[in-house]
């Protein structure tokens, strides 16, 4: 539709409105389109206020026809000298302009009626903006906004800049312009809070004028600073809603540590046997996280603790002495893993430490006999197991403890928040929480996407690790391969080779794994070739997965059901099919199955050519670090951080002017901010997080 079909506008306010109200109460804004505002965070007119245009046109003055250049927008003012319609089958509207000088300017409508047509007369002055283009007979401009001044309609010059806003369908440019307008004047009206003017002492601009110079920049307003978002109106506006949400997760901690734990008395009768039992000298980094968990599980406010380690840097060691601490308070402790191959691994290696020192240990899946689910159930239950071990299946409902402590969750990105929630509950007080993680996360999600959990980080690896080196080599050279997998097995060492296909169904993917078997079998006759997939029972993959693990199967063939956790020192080759189609952190975790001996590791990234910039920038990242937080980070700027923190995190991907990538640098500026907040009155914090947060994404709203 074109413009011309609007009456003139009129910034006609029948009554008086607030920042608070809602946009209903809006002339002209029906229940459908407040609905089509809602869905992109706009609820009140206060809202309105942040939804900021994306670029400017500039109506300030009128063009000279001899200096209009084409490509670009420009105001008109001139004298309508003719008119024509076009008989042709698709029927034009065209007007003929003049200026004082005899310059000419073509207007072509396309889409018109008989109403609009005979509104134009000649000697009319007329104003017009749009884009210049060139045409048969000059100058010309489709479809131009304008007003016939002369026959009275409201001037097209505006005194600043002209925003464009971005539009949410059904909603038009107009009318949007029109209720921002409403708001921005609104600001008089209202008690518009500026928590952050007070704290900043005049070093930034204020959230009103912040507000007024991007919806309105003056003329020579310096655009293209905005246009980078680096305006220090937009990081006025930024600062604050990365605070809004900082102060979101702040006060949930802050309330968790209201609640009341049990206290854990920290001794070393346990912990001093299992310290002499193990072959290895714990890392300085384990050392200062064990030291730093201890601190919290002493406590009686509840320890929700992100432990944050590169693959293979030793995190399972620390979360067995956390649980020791729970077991010698009288407490259970519970480890949920996000797989079955990674819990019954932790079967393993929790028993191997723990048995000696007798400590009764539990395991619940999915997939057990309902008779051992029941014997499992029972020891849960009656407190004969101090430490139980599983999946999902640990969090169902009828699993009880009779005195759980301490919760660990491994490889949390795997879980869903309100998952690990439900598992708290099963505790009479809420447990400890100690959250694990081998996806290095960036700082800045730390920052924004964390500031509920404290942190500790392993950031140094067992001594002895040589790094992976990492190749990669087109799938058509897949042969090649054979060789080195045969020179690897016959020095006593292991090969993994991992068949991935994104997004389709595990059947697919076992299919796929099949064929690839089927090929290294054959063409190794000599080795002993294992297939492990998704689509297995329990028994066959922890039955393979112990063949494995004692050098009874050479080459696994293994879909990405070993991505997290599994821990076979002995295995030193991993080749990756279709890498090309995997993320940075995946491939990563994938690596990290490989160098967790003392021998030197290979991992060979296979790729179906041509390969796409982005998979090649990624391959070649790999190739250079070795380093978790570091691909973590360039994986974050690669895919932003929706895709980095999947969707349990959503708020964060999903703000309104903020953007944790570009805009990192301010968050220690909004920290800063959002710690003088945290200790100002209630009132204040809500109303900075609802301006900024939509209520049902509420951190704070939904703990
Ligand atoms: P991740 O952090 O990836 O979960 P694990 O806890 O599985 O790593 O540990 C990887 C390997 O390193 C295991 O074989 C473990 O026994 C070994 N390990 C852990 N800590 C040390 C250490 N301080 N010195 C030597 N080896 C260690
Ligand atoms: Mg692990």
């Amino acid at each position: 539709m074109g413009l011309w079909r609007l009456a003139p506008i009129s910034i006609a306010i029948s009554k008086v409105q607030k920042l608070s109200d809602p946009i209903i109460l809006l002339n002209g804004l029906g229940p459908k389109t407040a609905e089509k505002l809602n869905s992109i965070g706009i609820y009140k007119l206060e809202h309105l206020l942040f939804h900021l245009p994306f670029r400017y046109q500039n109506k300030t003055k009128f063009t000279p026809i001899n200096q209009a250049k084409v490509g670009e927008e420009a105001l008109f003012e001139l004298v309508i000298d003719r008119i024509e319609e076009l008989p042709t089958k698709q029927r034009q509207l065209l007007c003929y302009l003049l200026d004082k000088d005899n310059k000419k300017l073509l207007l072509r409508f396309f889409h018109f009626n008989q109403y609009q047509k005979q509104a134009f007369s000649r000697g009319d002055l007329i104003q017009c903006f749009g884009e210049v283009k060139i045409g048969r007979y000059g100058l010309e401009m489709y479809h131009p906004e304008y007003r016939l001044v002369s026959k009275g309609q409201s001037s097209l010059i505006e005194k600043t800049l002209s925003p464009v806003y971005p539009l949410t369908s059904g909603v038009r440019q107009v009318q949007l312009k029109k209720w921002i307008n409403i708001a921005l004047d609104a600001i008089k009206n209202s008690n518009m809070v500026d928590h952050i003017e007070s704290m900043s002492k005049n070093s930034m601009p204020t959230l009103r004028q912040a507000l007024e110079t991007l919806h309105h920049p003056e003329e020579g307003e310096n655009i293209e600073q905005i246009l980078e978002f680096k305006h220090p109106s937009q990081q006025r506006l930024i600062i604050e809603e990365l605070c809004a949400h900082q102060l979101s997760l702040l006060l949930l901690k802050r309330q968790r540590k209201n609640q009341i734990s049990n206290i854990f008395h920290i001794k070393d009768n346990l912990s001093g046997a299992l310290l002499s039992s193990i072959k290895f000298k714990l890392t300085k980094a384990q050392q200062r996280c064990i030291s730093e968990i201890n601190i919290d599980i002493s406590s009686a406010q509840p320890m929700l603790r992100l432990l944050q380690g590169d693959v293979g840097s030793g995190k399972t060691i620390v979360a067995v002495f956390t649980c020791i601490q729970a077991i010698e308070n009288g407490f259970q402790a519970a480890i949920m893993a996000p797989t079955e191959i990674l819990a019954s691994q932790h079967l393993q290696g929790f028993s191997k430490y723990l048995n000696p020192l007798g400590i009764n240990i539990a395991y619940l899946t999915g997939s057990q006999s309902a008779k051992d689910r029941e014997e499992q159930l029972n020891i849960i239950r009656n407190g004969v197991a101090n430490i139980v071990i599983g999946t999902h299946a640990l969090f169902q409902e009828n699993v009880s403890f009779e005195s759980l402590g301490l919760v660990v969750i491994d490889e949390q990105h795997k879980f869903g928040v309100h998952q690990r929630l439900s598992l708290a509950q099963k505790a009479l007080k809420i447990p400890h929480q100690l959250v694990m993680t081998a996806t290095p996360i960036p700082r800045s999600l730390t920052m924004s996407a964390y500031a509920d959990l404290d942190c500790s980080i392993i950031d140094e690896l067992p001594p002895g690790r040589i790094a992976t080196k990492t190749i990669a080599i087109s799938s058509q050279r897949k042969h090649e391969i054979l060789d080195k997998i045969k020179q690897v097995c016959n020095n006593n060492s292991q090969v993994y080779w991992v068949c991935t296909l994104i997004d389709e169904s595990e059947s697919l993917r076992a299919e796929s794994a099949n064929k690839t078997h089927d090929f290294l079998q054959t063409n190794l006759p000599d080795l002993s070739v294992v297939l492990i997939h998704g689509k297995m029972n329990k028994d066959e993959k922890s039955s393979i997965m112990d063949k494995f693990s004692t050098g009874n199967i050479d080459v696994l063939v293994a879909t990405t059901v070993i991505e997290v956790g599994v821990n076979v020192p002995n295995a030193s080759l991993m080749v990756i099919e279709n890498s090309e189609r995997l993320g940075l952190a995946q491939l990563h975790q994938l690596r990290g199955r490989v160098g967790r001996g003392n021998q030197s590791s290979i991992c060979i990234l296979l790729y179906q050519p041509p390969l796409s910039t982005n998979a090649e920038q990624r391959i070649d990242i790999l190739r250079q670090s070795s380093d978790g937080f570091d691909i973590a980070q360039k994986d974050l700027e690669l895919r932003g951080p929706g895709e980095v923190l999947g969707t349990q995190q959503a708020g964060v991907a999903d703000m309104k002017i903020a953007n944790i990538v570009r805009d990192g640098y301010l968050l220690k500026h909004a920290g800063y901010y959002s710690q003088l907040i945290l200790n100002s009155d209630d009132s204040k914090q809500l109303q900075l997080i609802r301006r900024w947060i939509d209520e049902d994404k509420a951190h704070y709203a939904n703990a």
